[in-house]
């Protein structure tokens, strides 16, 4: 655990700060696909990162959860550091010393038998949606091309053609078609009409446990084991995108064990690479995952050595059990702020583990507005639609500056 440097932020507006690094980090060379915060970070430690011109913010996003473990964590900036310095990369036409833990580690982390190692997030789905085709056509018999996935409304599965084709968010999917058809989509947290789209071409159930990007959507209790129950008995996978709300974030492992579910297929990326590499896995069944044979799917550097090292670092630090208790009771801590805090600025929340969507009363600004307000007090994080906010901080982070950051959340808003 790293200590808390005690720099009190700079008070000084966004929009009135000295902009000098900045002017630095701008170009019109970089696509404008996102629109970042006003701030250029150099250096990071823990929970915190500096900026080019030396000011301090707790980082309360955490990577969108790909920092679950705080930045460069020791132990894994020492898993790199030892790897960097016999083997990177071999490609998978060679067997390499570092996979097989790799992968075995996970399968004991999930519950499951098997492991597809990719890279990003979006590869991972796209991945598990290639796989539940090849199952559906091979082992549940539905006719060439028919197979068809549920998905839910509000999803966030990435950014690919495919992906976006289910999406029902304009912004990430208007000017991308032709869309990838074979998708159907349900309301989310909604049982009846997910069991009403399931039928003999159903291929899989594609969910998040928790939707993120939505808002940190949590569903009612019993929808988990209802679409469990529901896939079972359609004969269908379930296949749970634990991207984001997996590897301790929620107090849990896997976000699916607080109704102790066992998807058919888990889909990991984020936090597995501890912040230093991209690194995502499919983790399935043995009769599901058995459905690849050799030259039908494949990465270039998908369970490379590199990546294999710092994700097994990361298993190590989840077999401790240490990060998923420190959700848990941070998230109380979490929680309990956020309580007091509505009625004052806002106007619901949602929690689970170190995890929260925040709703803010919209005549107080939007969330661009209120995530700048916050990074005025020394606070980063992001919104994410409309007047939501989203808190995701390290699970490294200490108690105090939790609370510290909850009293800036208390000022911004007020
Ligand atoms: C971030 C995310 C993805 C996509 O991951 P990338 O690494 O950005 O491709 C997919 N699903 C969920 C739930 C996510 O949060």
């Amino acid at each position: 655990m790293t200590t808390a440097p005690t720099t009190s932020p700079d008070t000084r507006t966004a929009t009135g700060r000295s902009s000098a690094g900045l002017i630095a980090a701008e170009t019109p060379v970089l696509a404008h696909n996102y629109h970042p915060l006003p701030v250029v970070i150099s250096r990071a430690e823990g929970a915190w990162v500096e900026d080019v011109e030396g000011r301090r913010y707790l980082d309360m996003l955490a990577g969108y959860s790909a920092l679950n473990f705080g930045h460069r964590h020791p132990a894994l900036i020492e898993a790199a550091h030892r790897q960097l310095d016999t083997l990177t990369l071999t490609s998978r036409a060679f067997h390499h010393d570092r996979l097989a833990q790799f992968a075995e580690g996970l399968a004991d982390l999930t519950g499951l038998d098997m492991v597809l190692p990719m890279n990003t997030g979006a590869e991972a789905v796209e991945s598990g949606i290639k796989l539940a085709r090849k199952w559906a056509y091979e082992v549940k018999g539905v006719p060439a091309d028919q197979a068809t996935i549920v998905v839910a409304g509000g999803n966030f599965h990435g950014r690919t053609t495919t992906i976006v084709s289910f999406s029902d968010d304009e912004e990430a999917r208007a000017g991308f078609g032709p869309y990838t058809p074979g998708f159907r989509t349900v309301p989310y947290n909604d049982l009846a009409a997910l069991e009403a789209a399931l039928d003999d071409t159903t291929a899989a159930v594609l969910i998040e446990p928790i939707q993120g990007e939505a808002g940190v959507i949590i569903p009612d209790d019993g929808y988990l084991a209802g679409v469990r129950a529901a896939t079972t008995r359609a004969g269908c996978l379930f296949i749970a995108d634990e991207i984001q709300s997996g590897l301790g974030r929620t107090g849990t492992t896997l976000a699916v064990e607080h109704e102790h579910v066992t998807p058919d297929v888990v889909l990991l990326g984020k936090a597995l690479g501890g912040g230093i590499v991209p690194v995502s896995a499919v983790v399935a069944h043995r009769e599901v995952m058995s459905v690849l044979g050799p030259g039908q799917h494949g990465s270039t550097f998908g369970g490379n050595p590199l990546a294999a090292a710092v994700g097994t670092a990361v298993i190590d630090l989840l077999a401790t059990g240490e990060y998923q208790s420190r959700a848990t009771e941070l998230g109380k801590v979490l929680h309990t702020g956020l309580t007091d805090l509505l009625g004052h600025g806002v106007t619901a929340f949602r929690t689970r583990g170190l995890w929260a969507g925040i709703d803010i009363d919209p005549a107080l600004g939007t969330g661009r507005a209120i995530s700048e307000r916050l990074m005025s007090e020394g606070i980063l994080v992001k919104d994410t639609h409309g007047s939501t906010i989203r808190l995701a901080p390290p699970l490294t982070i200490t108690e105090p500056d939790l609370t510290s950051a909850l009293t800036s959340l208390r000022r911004a808003l007020s």
